[in-house]
């Protein structure tokens, strides 16, 4: 008899268990694996991955099987609370209060606010999931002060990328491991894409593919690399730019691929006396096919040596070279200017800049170019692109890259990514086996069609915003400024200080708030976003700022609603408290319009259905939110009549449409009345039955012929738009040369009417806004003493733990209850810190006492910890001499929001914030000093109604023991 498995997860639970199993999705990161939660008695006992599931399909991480400690956490905020009259913010003092007060008392407060200045509402979150709905819910209130924490995460990866290939990595695109045979991987920790990328790695690795890791620190998946080039923090974009340099002098970039699919041989207005200078010639005479976004443009072809329309039949576009057209006006092809631009960015150069040996570069770009053009994929998947011409087969260049937030923390990320993407065309690896594949939603435009409001206009009492609250400009009149090129946001998103700001700048809400500058504001409504701890840069003093009161007593930001699920420091903050559920309490979409978890084959969302009821009082903030929408009678969420149109959350994400009759709405899958229909159709009453019965998630598979070169697809594009993912079936032509950036740098020279910047910013708008990728040291640097503090400190997220959420997971906290500042021994041992000793790291804005501890793997020009595993005392259910507290420590003490001038420490392009620019030194500890982390905070007290989940439990073959 065949022996039967101690575990077998796809097993259905025994005759007579006391055990069921429920679908749903993780959210212990925000990678959004299928789980199977088991329940015994209505507890959960065990959560594994779920193997039906395309996304992890079975794997689980150490964060997702902890799942079980999260909903049984002492932490969780079972009640509305309300800060006790006469108590200080920050002390943590509150009272419980019932939700309907809660609810009034929110009400009453919003829709005065509406109906006088509706920027008086700021609502601002972190990673969560919904931003379709909280975006919606902004946009309906009327205030231009809404964002997710995108702008403090990774906005100059979306923007460098979408601004340049019209897709971006993870959630919307990635590299194509089946296929790929080298894999570089750049500027990543382990928390994006988590288990797809080890599933994808380990099947990778198994089948001989060669994998670089290119980081200053060799942790998660440099570990398994076959080589680390360590790098200095910030200079990825030299190392980018000589990349560049050498595949374009060896010429190993893919020619026919950049003639046809990218603007490389695209002329450009070469008269410096002109006020078109820079930007692309057009044939006036041409026929437009979309006046929204004319391709009008021209090529120089090499074989009738005159200006032709681009993609014109028969033409052959010269990518280098100098012309001049009929009429006198030099031109040149983009990739002239590239060429030129790169020439003076030598191996030997970047070498000085990022500590990566000359031969190195050189070594690597040889490689990337010849496995480039000798292992190339064909698939016999005949497709015609957007010219109409038909292909026998879909090519491949088997190079994959991926990078995440180590490029894009930095005020030159932009920049950096841009030259990414641009080494990635050059290569011929956009949406092509083995390469870079998108993902649905995209591509999109370059930029996609979104854009900001125009002026503050835009803003009127007891109305909805005049467009989305974020969006892509593409031009300086797409700025969201006011008459004298002012901001109107809070975060001063979309003005001149930052134009292409397209995630907010959540790291500026509370600083401006505070200075009221531009203005200040009433209520500060927060969800899932610990902004007075790690989710700020200079936390110390912004903490201040939340306490700080006018002349007349009153806080500077009157009023602060934190919704969670667990006390933190921010909620200590609050005047309001709403306590939110966990994600196995909850309905929650993944939605096609938001962040879904779409594969290279098509478009996939996914869902989460409540496997338990509510912790004590605590409501989904879905609930509350659609529950305030219907009762400030926003026109979405009320009928012509002003009745409610939703009953709750559920009732919405079914029947919400972005249009009356367009059929599309939140969720994809099982539309039409009976479900019959995907990714467009009438409502279906049972659509969150119909995702319960297939794992919680919806996978459309695209034809074959669709799942490639999709910015250039014509069938795919057509399919897209007629379900709803693009609005235009024009080609997405990859922008190697940005017209878009050069539009803003001639408004910055007064040279293009409309729109103008500021006289203060016109500099800085003109130096940062150059069509070609170029390098700058960091902000920070520029403005730094390098002797003084002549390291660079990052902070990464660790696999156990996600941002501040789990030092209250009983099991997580086994593995990390403090962080060490990891420091390369000679470095350490020059200073005098003992490996385990205690040390100082300072900055030139702030120090902190930590815990060395040697390491290898980290480049000696680079300290870096595990971010967020420091807390306060007090916060996340911890007892008061817990080691998260008392030993473990915050780099973000170190770190400002600002650079001397009040500019937002950001990149100048995005508003990215650059907190991984921060300069330091470290110095021993004096023999007499307490071993503890500092700075420390007044511990905050228990909040009522936490600390219902007993602390220890312990079970034995699945029985409760009893003490
Ligand atoms: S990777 Fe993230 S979503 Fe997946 S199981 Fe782990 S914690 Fe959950």
């Amino acid at each position: 008899m065949a022996a039967i498995p101690i575990h077998d997860p796809t097993r259905p639970p025994l005759d007579k268990a006391s055990t069921q199993t429920r679908d749903t999705t993780c959210y212990m990161c925000a990678c959004r694996c299928g789980i199977r939660v088991h329940l015994r008695d209505g507890e959960v006992r065990y959560i594994e991955g779920n193997p039906d599931h395309p996304l992890n399909q079975g794997v689980i991480c150490a964060k997702g099987s902890s799942g079980i400690m999260k909903q049984y956490s002492p932490a969780r905020l079972t009640k509305p609370l309300r800060r006790k009259p006469g108590s200080e913010r920050g002390d943590g003092e509150f009272e419980t209060i019932e939700w309907d007060e809660a609810l009034t008392l929110l009400e009453q407060r919003l829709q005065k606010i509406r109906a006088t200045d509706p920027k008086q509402f700021a609502l601002f979150t972190g990673r969560d999931q919904m931003q379709a709905l909280t975006g919606l819910f902004a946009r309906q209130f009327g205030t231009p002060n809404y964002a997710a924490h995108g702008g403090f995460c990774s906005v100059n990866m979306a923007a460098g990328m979408i601004y340049t290939i019209g897709g971006s990595f993870w959630e919307f695109g990635g590299p194509d491991l089946d296929r790929a045979k080298l894999f570089v991987m750049i500027g990543t920790a382990e928390d994006h894409h988590s288990n797809p990328m080890k599933i994808a790695l380990s099947k990778f690795k198994r089948a001989g593919g060669r994998f670089v890791s290119i980081n200053p620190v060799r942790t998660g998946y440099s570990a398994i690399a076959d080589e680390w080039v360590p790098i200095k923090p910030g200079t990825d974009g030299a190392l980018l730019l000589a990349l560049i340099h050498e595949i374009i002098k060896l010429g190993l970039y893919d020619r026919d691929f950049l003639a046809r699919y990218t603007n490389a041989g695209q002329l450009v207005n070469q008269d410096s006396a002109s006020d078109q200078f820079g930007m692309m010639l057009r044939n006036a005479e041409a026929t437009i096919a979309n006046p929204l976004r004319p391709a009008n443009f021209l090529w120089w072809d090499r074989l009738g040596q005159r200006a032709v329309d681009d993609h014109a039949e028969g033409a052959d576009p010269a990518l280098l070279g100098h012309f001049k057209l009929a009429d006198g006006t030099p031109a040149v092809p983009a990739f002239q200017l590239l060429q030129e631009r790169v020439k003076a960015y030598t191996p030997d150069w970047a070498a000085e800049i990022t500590g990566i040996p000359a031969a190195t570069i050189r070594r690597l770009a040889h490689e990337m170019g010849i496995t480039a053009r000798d292992q190339k994929i064909e698939l016999p998947i005949a497709w015609t692109d957007s010219w109409g011409q038909r292909h026998a087969s879909v090519k491949g260049n088997p190079v994959a890259f991926h990078a995440m937030r180590g490029l894009a923390a930095h005020s030159n990320g932009f920049q950096t990514i841009r030259s990414l993407a641009i080494l990635m065309s050059l290569l011929g690896t956009i949406d092509r086996p083995g390469g870079f594949r998108h993902k649905a939603p995209y591509p999109r435009a370059v930029p996609p069609n979104a854009r900001p409001p125009k002026g503050p206009q835009a803003v009127q009492p007891n109305k909805p915003l005049d467009g989305a609250p974020l969006g892509w400009p593409e031009s300086p009149d797409d700025l969201f400024v006011d008459a004298e090129g002012g901001p109107v946001r809070i975060d001063k998103g979309f003005s001149w200080e930052h134009p292409l700001s397209a995630h907010g700048l959540m790291h500026n809400v509370i600083t401006n708030a505070w200075r009221g500058d531009p203005y200040p504001i009433d209520t500060l409504l927060i969800f899932m976003a610990n902004m007075a701890w790690n989710s700020t840069m200079n936390t110390s003093e912004v903490r201040k700022m939340l306490n700080d009161k006018r002349e007349d007593g009153e806080y500077k930001i009157p009023f602060l609603v934190v919704c969670d699920a667990f006390q933190s420091e921010m909620t200590a903050y609050a005047d309001l408290v709403l306590p939110d559920t966990t994600y196995l309490e909850r309905h929650d979409c993944m939605s096609i319009l938001d962040r879904p978890i779409s594969e290279f084959d098509g478009p996939v969302d996914s869902v989460r259905i409540p496997v338990l009821p509510p912790t004590g009082e605590c409501r989904p903030f879905q609930e509350v939110l659609v529950e305030l929408a219907s009762r400030l009678k926003f026109p979405a969420f009320v009928t012509p009549e002003g009745a409610r149109k939703y009953r709750d959350y559920p009732d919405f994400i079914v029947n919400y449409e972005t249009a009356p009759g367009s059929g599309i709405g939140f969720l994809a899958g099982w539309r039409g009345k009976g479900g019959e229909k995907s990714m467009r159709g009438e409502p279906n009453p049972k659509q969150w039955e119909m995702y319960a019965k297939n794992h919680c998630v919806f996978h459309h598979r695209m034809a074959p012929e669709h799942q490639y070169m999709r910015n250039w697809n014509k069938g795919y594009m057509a399919w897209a738009q007629s379900v709803g993912l693009r609005r235009d079936n024009d080609p997405i032509v990859i922008h190697i040369y940005s017209e878009f950036l050069q539009g803003f740098r001639l408004a910055a020279q007064g040279k293009r009417a409309g729109k103008q910047p500021p006289q203060h910013l016109r500099k800085r708008v003109e130096t940062y806004f150059d069509p070609l990728p170029f390098y700058y040291a960091p902000l920070e640097e520029q403005a730094t003493d390098r002797t003084r503090f002549p390291l660079n400190a990052v902070t990464q997220r660790p696999m156990a733990m996600y941002h501040s959420w789990d030092s209250q997971n009983a099991w997580l906290r086994q593995i990390h209850t403090h962080n060490y500042l990891f420091v390369n021994p000679r470095v350490a041992q020059a200073a005098g810190i003992a490996d385990g000793g205690w040390m100082w790291v300072e900055s030139t804005w702030g120090k902190v006492r930590c815990l060395c501890r040697y390491s290898e793997a980290v480049e000696p020009g680079t300290v870096w910890t595990w971010n967020a595993i420091g807390k306060a005392t007090g916060a996340w259910g911890l007892s008061d001499d817990a080691n998260e507290s008392q030993r473990g420590f915050l780099l973000n003490h170190l770190i400002s929001e600002e650079l001397p001038g009040q500019l937002s420490n950001s990149d100048p392009i995005t508003g990215q914030a650059a907190w991984y620019d921060v300069r330091v030194r470290i110095r021993a500890v004096d023999a007499d000093e307490p071993a503890t982390t500092w700075p420390q905070f007044k511990a905050a007290p228990q909040a009522p109604g936490t600390g219902i989940a007993p602390r220890w439990r312990a079970f034995f073959a699945g029985q409760e023991l009893k003490k």
